[in-house]
C-alpha cells in the first residue's frame, strides 16, 4: 500500500476576505430571535438547521445529514456599514499616525524605509550579520548628510536644526520633497480615529474651529489605506506580513463588512429546565 504524502514548502495564515466568508457561507443570518416557545430555531438565526443539527434529534438542512455525522456549515452576518476590524484597530491606529494624508505615503525618510525593508528580507534569509551591516551602512549616510549640513555653516545649523523640526511636526517629512502638506494629527478615543489638522499652532489659530475634532469613519479610512498600499506596497508587505496575499486590496483586512458565523455545533446552546438558552457570546 502506497502511502499518500507531500513535502510542505511553505506554510501561511491569513484572513477570509468579505467574498470568501460569502463563498463559504451557506445562509445569511438576518433575525434576532433565536428560538420560538417550542424550542424550534428559527429560520434565519443563529441556530437555522441549514448551520447543521442543534442536537441528536435533528437533520442539517444543508447536507442532509444527522448530529454525528454533519460537521456543520457556516453562516455569515452582513453588517449594515463598514467597521473597524477589532483584531487588527491599533496596527491600524499606529499606520494611519504615521501616513501623510496628502500624498498617501508613510511619513519616515526613503534611506529608513530602504534599510527596514532590506532589513526584514535580510532575516528571511537568515543574514543576522548583513542586518547590522545595513544598518551602518545607513548610519554613515546619514551621518554623511549631517556632515555636508554642518560645513556649510555652523551656525545656520542651529537655525536650520530648529526650522527643521518644526517643519516636521507640521509637514510631510522633508526627506520627500514632493510633498510638504501640512501633517494632520489622528487621535485614538476608545473604537473612534479622530481626525484633526494640525497645521496652525494653538497660539496662532485663528479659532476653535481650526481644531474641530471630526471622525474618521471606516470607509474613509479604507480609501485612505487602499491609495497608501498603492505608493508603498513593497515596504507595507515587508513589514506586515499579512498583508502578502491575492487579493487586490489586502489593507482591507483592516475593516469588516461581513462576519463569520461558525457552525452551530461549535457555539452549542445552553439548556436548562429543558429550554435552550443562547450563549452570551451569541447575542448580537
Ligand atoms: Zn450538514
Ligand atoms: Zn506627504
Amino acid at each position: 500500500m502506497e502511502v499518500a504524502s507531500m513535502n510542505i514548502k511553505e506554510l501561511s495564515f491569513g484572513l477570509f476576505s468579505t467574498d470568501e466568508i460569502k463563498k463559504l457561507s451557506v445562509l445569511e443570518i438576518d433575525r434576532v430571535e433565536i428560538w420560538d416557545v417550542l424550542g424550534n430555531a428559527f429560520s434565519g438565526g443563529l441556530y437555522d438547521l441549514r448551520l447543521g443539527p442543534n442536537d441528536q434529534n435533528d437533520v442539517c438542512q444543508t447536507c442532509g445529514l444527522g448530529y454525528i455525522h454533519c460537521s456543520g456549515h457556516s453562516g455569515h452576518i452582513n453588517l449594515p456599514v463598514t467597521v473597524y476590524n477589532p483584531f487588527f484597530f491599533k496596527e491600524l491606529y499606529k499606520l494611519l499616525r504615521g501616513t501623510c494624508f496628502k500624498c498617501y505615503r508613510i511619513l519616515a525618510p526613503i534611506v529608513v524605509l530602504r534599510l527596514v525593508s532590506y532589513q526584514l528580507q535580510a532575516l528571511d534569509y537568515g543574514l543576522v550579520n548583513t542586518v547590522q551591516d545595513l544598518q551602518e551602512i545607513a548610519t554613515e549616510e546619514i551621518r554623511a548628510t549631517s556632515k555636508e549640513e554642518a560645513i556649510n555653516k555652523i551656525l545656520n545649523k542651529l537655525d536650520k536644526k530648529f526650522k527643521d523640526a518644526v517643519n516636521e511636526a507640521q509637514h510631510c517629512s522633508q526627506e520627500m520633497p514632493h510633498c510638504e502638506s501640512p501633517k494632520k494629527k489622528i487621535t485614538r478615543y476608545n473604537a473612534r480615529l479622530v481626525f484633526r489638522d494640525s497645521a496652525k499652532s494653538v497660539a496662532s489659530a485663528s479659532s476653535t474651529s481650526d481644531f474641530a475634532n471630526k471622525d474618521l469613519m471606516p470607509e474613509d479610512a479604507r480609501k485612505l489605506l487602499q491609495w497608501l498600499w498603492k505608493n508603498d506596497n513593497n515596504f507595507l508587505s515587508q513589514f506586515y506580513r499579512f498583508l502578502k496575499s491575492n487579493n487586490p486590496n489586502p489593507v482591507d483586512v483592516f475593516f469588516m463588512d461581513v462576519i463569520l458565523v461558525p457552525p452551530s455545533r461549535f457555539r452549542k446552546s445552553n439548556v436548562f429546565m429543558d429550554e435552550k438558552k443562547s450563549r452570551p457570546n451569541n447575542i448580537i
